[in-house]
């Protein structure tokens, strides 16, 4: 008979919890998690994958406008209608919602919808009726939230990525403020569905942290579709007849059916008991934890965004694993966070993985950079003005693939392959010897010969 309620206990049913739950079950443990909103989390009930649903119906836009260069006479203009794509998305995410939770079920966690915090390194209390669950270990996988401006007045009008996946209406006009992952896919989708947008950016350049090249195509091709202010931020919004009047910092105010702020998002801590169980936490506000997901306090553990470690649900999947087998399976191993591809599903998309030129110049020294910039086989036809990207980044005195960065169609698809072989550790003679599959975009991968000058 154990001293305690359950091996496990999870607070957050996203991602990372649920398969360090389903893991951890797997293995033999007695497992309960507690969600106090819907199952699946930031990536499925509003992110990743409601996100990809807009993705997808906003670049039909650009292929019934290509299609006429490839013989296609369609109805002008083809009708779009904003509520049956909120309705059939939303119904997706039931049904995702709903594998989730038999996925639990039948792996024998039991799924509590209440709210849990910590209590004691090795208690929780649910909430709102005060049960105190004991347990050997607790996992923290409660995720974060979107970041807000609180200095900016009116800044109540404004929504957040949260309610832009479930607006009623489409609107005609948008003022995105940020320039990262959030910010530049909804500006595209907004963009390609009809909305006249516009980006105000407090920086001079899209998607910190990503390769200048990438930086610089996507602003290029993103300034075709909206407005980009950058060295801008927002002053304040009000309320008027006419919809939300949005004073920028630099230039003349702009009218907006909706302000949707991308500035960042933030460890969901906040009323969680952190310090009542002793647990630590990092300046940025996340649960401080070692390479084996281990919090200051040795019975728990935390995975995921809340960690801030890197923000991305196939991450805290694996961090979920990892834990899992490592406390739960006698399997230890670590999540490496160094080689992780990622894609940006703006239009055009971007893949990356590995470093940048610049970080990989700062690290290396002597690098050698191949780059490639073509007009796509399928633009010749549909006559859009469209460039794509790609270069790889290669360490000269080990010819070792530092970094490959794809601006264009299909990068999402093509740099999950390509991560394979980064992580592999591929060499530039690898990726030269690969016969190319032609004719496809991604053959330029293999087939870069000369590097660009430095
Ligand atoms: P990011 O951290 O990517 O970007 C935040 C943006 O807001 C930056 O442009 C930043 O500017 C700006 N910003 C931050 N603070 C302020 C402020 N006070 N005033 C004005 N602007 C500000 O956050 P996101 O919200 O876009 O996304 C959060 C995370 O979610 C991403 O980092 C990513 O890990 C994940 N994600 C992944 C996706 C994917 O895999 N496709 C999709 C969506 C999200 P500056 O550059 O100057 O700091």
């Amino acid at each position: 008979m154990s001293a305690y309620d359950t091996d496990l206990f999870v607070i957050g049913g996203g991602s990372g919890g649920v398969r360090a739950a389903r893991v951890a079950a797997g293995h033999g443990a007695r497992v309960m998690l507690a969600e106090e909103f819907r199952m699946g989390g930031t990536c499925v009930i509003r992110g990743c994958v409601p996100k990809k649903l807009l993705v997808y119906a906003s670049r039909f836009a650009h292929e019934f406008e290509d299609a006429a260069g490839f013989g296609w006479t369609l109805p002008q203009p083809p009708v779009f209608d904003w509520p049956t794509l909120i309705a059939r998305k939303n119904a997706e995410i039931a049904r995702l919602e709903g594998l989730y939770r038999s996925g639990l079920a039948s792996a024998g966690v039991e799924v509590i919808a209440a709210r849990a915090v910590l209590e004691g390194p090795n208690a929780v209390r649910l909430l709102p009726d005060n049960r105190v669950v004991t347990a050997r270990r607790i996992l923290i996988a409660t995720g974060a939230r979107p970041a807000t401006l609180p200095d900016v007045p009116g800044v109540e009008h404004a929504v957040t990525s949260n309610e832009a996946l479930d607006l009623p209406q489409l609107p005609r006009r948008v003022v995105v403020v940020g320039a990262g992952y959030i910010a530049v896919e909804f500006a595209c989708i907004f963009a390609a569905l009809g909305s006249k947008v516009t980006l105000a950016h407090r920086g001079d350049r899209l998607l910190r942290g990503f390769d200048h090249d990438v930086q610089e195509g996507l602003a290029a091709a993103m300034a075709k579709q909206m407005e980009l202010r950058f060295g801008c931020g927002l002053r304040r919004i009000d309320r008027t007849d006419d919809g939300l009047e949005v004073a920028l910092t630099d230039g003349p105010p702009t009218r907006a059916d909706v302000v949707m702020l991308a500035v960042g998002r933030v460890p969901n801590t906040a009323g969680l008991g952190l310090e009542k169980a002793g647990v630590a936490v990092g300046p940025s506000g996340a649960v401080a934890v070692d390479a084996q997901s281990r919090t200051s306090v040795p019975s728990v553990y935390a995975v995921g965004d809340v960690t801030n470690r890197v923000n991305l649900t196939p991450v805290a999947i694996r961090e979920g694993h990892a834990f899992a087998d490592t406390v739960f399976g006698g399997r230890p191993w670590t999540v490496d966070h160094a080689v992780v591809p990622t894609a940006v599903f703006s239009t055009p998309e971007i893949g990356a993985v590995g470093l940048t030129e610049e970080e990989a110049r700062r690290r290396h020294g002597d690098v050698l950079v191949y780059r490639a910039a073509f007009r796509p086989m399928k633009a010749t036809l549909s006559g859009r003005e469209e460039r794509m990207m790609m270069k790889i980044i290669v360490d000269r005195a080990t010819d070792r693939v530092l970094g490959v960065h794809i601006l264009g169609e299909g990068a999402g698809e093509m740099i999950q392959t390509v991560g394979i072989a980064v992580t592999m550790g591929a060499t530039k003679a690898d990726f030269d010897r690969t016969i190319a599959v032609h004719p496809t975009a991604a053959e330029e991968l293999v087939t870069m010969r000369t590097p660009a000058a430095p």
